[in-house]
């Protein structure tokens, strides 16, 4: 490794956020006990977020953004790692309060990391990233409430993306009937490959939420929020589960208690960025086994860290399918 290593760099200049891709060096990353070797990054929703300054998403100024990183350990204090450990990280903060992945160098926290799982390469771990890591954790949550796949049909909303993409793909291999939400039906083709058995269109969801509409769903993954969210809610079956995870139409949620006291249904809340260890631990397990690498490669495109400030504005436009990843090596 030379002494510098480019890195994509938020910084405030007149109170107006820049980023570029630049050169720094060791002494520009932040505190931690492990330094990286960082082979392959991805472009999450958050991150296009941070690079578009669409929400205030960076907290400290000059910042490398991305939220993920895999790699290898170059230098490590931290007795759980040696050099040439390979490791992942997602969230803690890193892309946000401390420098991220998108570049060739990071130094964080050991405790942070979670070691590649058998099975697993970088590039695949970057394909699955935090929004399919965050799937599993939604699919995780609906077993947690007894959800199988004789509970009946599982909506997956933002289906196109991120989140919903991986859902899908996870969903179908463990023998779910799986409906894709979607604005973009034109992406039939590629969602009943990822294996949906039925799409809708995102405008069904996008109505006045009536409190109790006819029920559709025993259980719902649901990247979308707001209107979206309260119409999935009042079309849950008794008894269904809905993990929310993503607000892409917004975080209002403009629902009433009656899904909750007349169905009993259970809105189940996923969060990625601070999810303890062991249980990130058993996601990443679940990832390696209950995710079909051939399908996941089909979601995939691999961009390069010059491309990835137009990526982030793609994926705030909506015009992203399914994942991105960056060859940083
Ligand atoms: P993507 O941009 O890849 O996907 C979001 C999808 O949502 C779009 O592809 C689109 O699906 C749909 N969508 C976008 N805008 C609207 C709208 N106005 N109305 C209805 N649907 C819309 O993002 P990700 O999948 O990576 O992330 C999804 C959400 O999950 C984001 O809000 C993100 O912040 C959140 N998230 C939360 C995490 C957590 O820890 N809780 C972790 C990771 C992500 P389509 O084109 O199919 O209609």
């Amino acid at each position: 490794m030379s002494d510098t290593f480019r890195a994509i760099q938020i910084d405030k200049v007149d109170d107006k956020q820049t980023v570029n891709l630049v050169n720094l060096t060791d002494a520009d990353l932040m505190d931690g006990d492990v330094t990286v070797n960082v082979t392959h990054s991805t472009v999450n929703y958050k991150d296009g977020l941070a690079l578009t300054a669409k929400a205030p998403i960076i907290r400290k100024f000059p910042l490398i953004p991305g939220i993920d990183f895999a790699g290898t350990v170059a230098l490590s204090d931290n007795p759980a790692y040696k050099p040439g450990d390979a490791v992942i990280l997602n969230g803690w903060g890193v892309g946000e309060g401390h420098s991220g992945g998108l570049a060739e160098r990071a130094r964080v926290k050991g405790d942070w990391l979670v070691k590649m799982p058998a099975g697993m390469d970088a590039a695949h771990a970057m394909a699955i990233g935090t929004a399919g890591y965050t799937s599993m954790l939604c699919v995780m949550a609906l077993e947690d409430q007894g959800i199988t796949p004789e509970s009946g049909e599982v909506l997956v909303t933002g289906a196109a993306g991120g989140v919903g993409s991986v859902a899908i793909a996870i969903l179908s291999k463990l023998g779910y009937s799986v409906t894709a939400s979607t604005g973009r039906t034109e992406e039939e083709d590629f969602l009943k490959g990822l294996g949906a058995s039925s799409i809708v269109n995102r405008e069904e969801f996008n109505t006045p939420p009536k409190p109790l509409a006819k029920s559709r769903w025993a259980a719902c993954i649901d990247a979308v929020g707001s209107t979206t969210l309260a119409n999935v809610l009042s079309q849950m079956n008794y008894g269904g589960v809905v993990a929310a995870c993503g607000l892409a139409q917004g975080m209002d949620l403009p629902t009433s208690v009656a899904p909750f006291i007349l169905r009993g249904v259970k809105l189940i809340g996923v969060d990625s960025v601070m999810c303890p260890k062991p249980r990130r631990e058993q996601a990443w397990a679940r990832l390696a086994k209950d995710l079909d690498m051939v399908k996941l490669d089909a979601l995939t495109t691999h961009i390069k860290l010059d491309d990835v400030i137009a990526t982030g504005a793609d994926i705030i436009a909506g015009k992203v399918r399914g994942r991105v990843v960056v060859d940083i090596a």
